[in-house]
C-alpha cells in the first residue's frame, strides 16, 4: 500500500535489518529497540490494524505469532519473552500495518506503561 512504512520495507524501498522472510511473513529488527531482542513480525499483505482482521486472516495471524515464537526459540530466549500488537492511539500504535513486537533478552515489567 502506498505510504505505508512497513509495505515499503517489504518492497525493499526502505532498508531494514531483516531477520526472517518467507512468501507471507517478514521479520526485522525494530529501529528503536526496547530490549536486547526487539523484532517486528509482519504479514506481507497490508492489514492496517487488528480492527481490520477478518476470518480469512486467521491463518496469517497464526503464522505471524508462530514465527515470533520460532525466532525467540532460535535465539535461546527460554527465560521469557513478550509479544504485543498495539492497536490504535491509546496503545501507541504509530504504524498502521499490523506488526507483532517480539521483546526478549531482559526481564520485562508488568503491567506495561
Ligand atoms: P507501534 O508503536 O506499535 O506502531 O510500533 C511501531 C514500531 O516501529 C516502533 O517500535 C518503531 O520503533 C518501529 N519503527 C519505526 N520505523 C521503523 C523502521 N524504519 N524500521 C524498523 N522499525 C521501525
Ligand atoms: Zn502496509
Amino acid at each position: 500500500m502506498a505510504d505505508c512504512l512497513f509495505c515499503k520495507i517489504i518492497e525493499r524501498q526502505i532498508p531494514a535489518s531483516i531477520v526472517y522472510e518467507d512468501d507471507r511473513v517478514l521479520a526485522f529488527n525494530d529501529i528503536n529497540p526496547q530490549a536486547p531482542t526487539h523484532v517486528l513480525v509482519v504479514p506481507k499483505r497490508h492489514i492496517a490494524s487488528l480492527d481490520e482482521l477478518s476470518q480469512g486472516d486467521d491463518e496469517i495471524v497464526g503464522e505471524v505469532v508462530r514465527r515470533a515464537a520460532a525466532i525467540a526459540k532460535e535465539r535461546g530466549i527460554t527465560a521469557g519473552y513478550r509479544t504485543v500488537f498495539n492497536t490504535n492511539r491509546d496503545a501507541g500504535q504509530t504504524v498502521f500495518h499490523i506488526h507483532l513486537h517480539l521483546l526478549g533478552g531482559r526481564s520485562l515489567h508488568w503491567p506495561p506503561g
